[in-house]
């Protein structure tokens, strides 16, 4: 152990205060004699997991090309190795333990190379105890709250020949004026707030990624601005609970109004994610029927269809309450396409009580649906609930669920056949080249034959068939 090192503090992590948020805009720095540190070297960047990760490395790309790295897509060849992780559940970690291994072999015939590992892993305590006992290979520890300090942890590594760990666990402050390098040129993630206060039972992310803090309006609405002027044609407001926008400014300014003012702009589709039943408000109902250029398609996880495992989970709403706005949503906004997450097999979990979970989703018939099998987070109150669902169980209810989603899912497609809709055009599709695809208004993935250049634009096609996850149809 190394009395340098700032390791992950799971009491630290669950603490919260009223204290005000505090926005930092001058912490990022590289010291000038490092601008070209990565002159002539590479970076190879892995992102597991949801959005907020997506957006994370949009920002360390930014900050390694600032040092001038370049990035390439072959973890052989690179310099510079960085795994940007997900800790939602088991086979996600697993996955990186997998890939963290394999540098070891790298690094037999590379020992230069440095390993730099970060995201919501490392933010917990038995992985970081985990890393520094077995994988050795790993140079660099990082966390969800100190990417700004990426320049800095990476010249400590290369000079100091020593491992560097670096995590806080704490509520958080908002950083802003941090680099950007976009995955994409048509379609942006632009983060609104950080964290999560909900503390749901089976959840770590409320203690990987530190309280609920908003971004200032105008911090938000002048990078929508610059999008804007790059011809950006989509964006999508993340948070791990975006309908929470704001409660922690005390201003008269919730995530509706957000949403209002970011609609207003020149941007031609607007989206928003994740949001959470319990602050979905029908002000926000409104600006989404109100506002032609938000899209109608809605993300909202119900994760169970029974009261009392809603209740364990610490979900604080009941299928009712999620029924109603589910209505209204279905009922205000035309063509809305509602989209949502379910877990089945969590604690005590009666197969009468997964049987709601069915009816639900029969009634619901959402046009798509995450489905998940429980897994434990060590250190979140569901872990020590015991879990008595054997694992064939959980496999068994998880097919019939998705059974029932495929159902559903190739029934609202079908539905699309013979209709002409606006797709915003990705590029060629993975399976074929000569075939593009993209996204509807609803979230719908489309593969067409292209009859322009219309990489980037929101161009128009018809359905001609449909399969259960996406729509073939041709360019007119
Ligand atoms: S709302 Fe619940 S499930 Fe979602 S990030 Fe917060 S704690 Fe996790």
């Amino acid at each position: 152990m190394n009395k340098d090192w700032n390791l992950p503090n799971l009491k630290m992590a669950q603490k919260r205060s009223i204290d005000e948020t505090l926005i930092e805009r001058s912490l990022f720095e590289i010291p000038e004699q490092y601008i070209n540190i990565g002159q002539d070297k590479t970076y190879y960047l892995r992102t597991y997991g949801c959005q907020a990760n997506e957006r994370d490395s949009e920002t360390i790309k930014g900050i390694f090309e600032k040092m001038s790295f370049t990035q390439c897509d072959e973890m052989n060849e690179a310099d510079v190795i960085i795994f940007n992780t997900c800790a939602i559940r088991e086979n996600a970690e697993n996955k990186v333990f997998g890939e963290i291994g394999n540098v070891k072999v790298i690094k037999q015939t590379r020992p230069d190379v440095v390993l730099m590992v970060g995201g919501c892993m490392t933010q917990e305590e038995n992985v970081v105890n985990r890393l520094l006992k077995t994988y050795h290979q790993v140079d660099v520890i990082f966390g969800t709250h100190n990417i700004h300090r990426l320049p800095q942890l990476l010249i400590q590594a290369y000079f100091n020949k020593e491992r560097v760990v670096e995590v806080f666990s704490k509520e958080g402050e908002v950083y802003e004026n941090l680099p950007v390098s976009r995955n994409n040129k048509s379609k942006a993630w632009v983060n609104i707030m950080y964290g999560c206060d909900k503390f749901c039972t089976y959840c770590i992310v409320p203690y990987t990624r530190g309280k609920e803090r908003s971004r200032l309006k105008e911090d938000i609405l002048s990078e929508v601005d610059d999008l804007v002027n790059q011809g950006f044609k989509e964006v999508t407001l993340l948070g791990q609970n975006v309908n929470a926008y704001g409660k922690d400014l005390n201003l008269d300014f919730d995530f509706a109004d957000l949403l209002e003012s970011v609609a207003l702009k020149d941007i031609p589709r607007v989206r928003f994610m994740t949001s959470h039943p319990w602050d979905f408000t029908d002000k926000l109902i409104g600006v989404i029927a109100k506002m032609p250029n938000v899209m109608p398609f809605i993300h909202l996880p119900l994760q169970s269809g029974n009261n009392e495992i809603l209740k364990i989970m610490g979900r604080r709403y009941t299928k009712e309450d999620y029924l109603t706005i589910f209505d209204k949503l279905r009922s205000q906004v035309p063509n809305i396409a509602l989209s949502t997450d379910i877990i089945v097999g969590f604690p005590n979990e009666s197969e009468a009580q997964f049987q709601e979970t069915l009816e639900l989703i029969d009634h619901c018939q959402f046009d798509n649906v995450y489905s998940f099998i429980y897994s434990a987070r060590e250190k979140t109150p569901a872990a020590s609930m015991v879990d008595n669902v054997s694992l064939s169980e959980k496999n068994d209810r998880l097919q019939r669920l998705n059974k029932r989603i495929g159902v559903h899912a190739l029934m609202h497609n079908q539905a699309m056949v013979g209709k002409t809709v606006s797709v915003l055009v990705d590029g060629p599709s993975k399976k074929n080249s000569d075939v593009y695809s993209g996204y509807t208004e609803t979230n719908k993935l489309v593969n067409f034959k292209p009859t322009t250049d219309c990489i980037g634009e929101i161009v128009l096609v018809e359905i001609i068939s449909a399969k259960t996850w996406t729509l073939q149809g041709k360019q007119v």
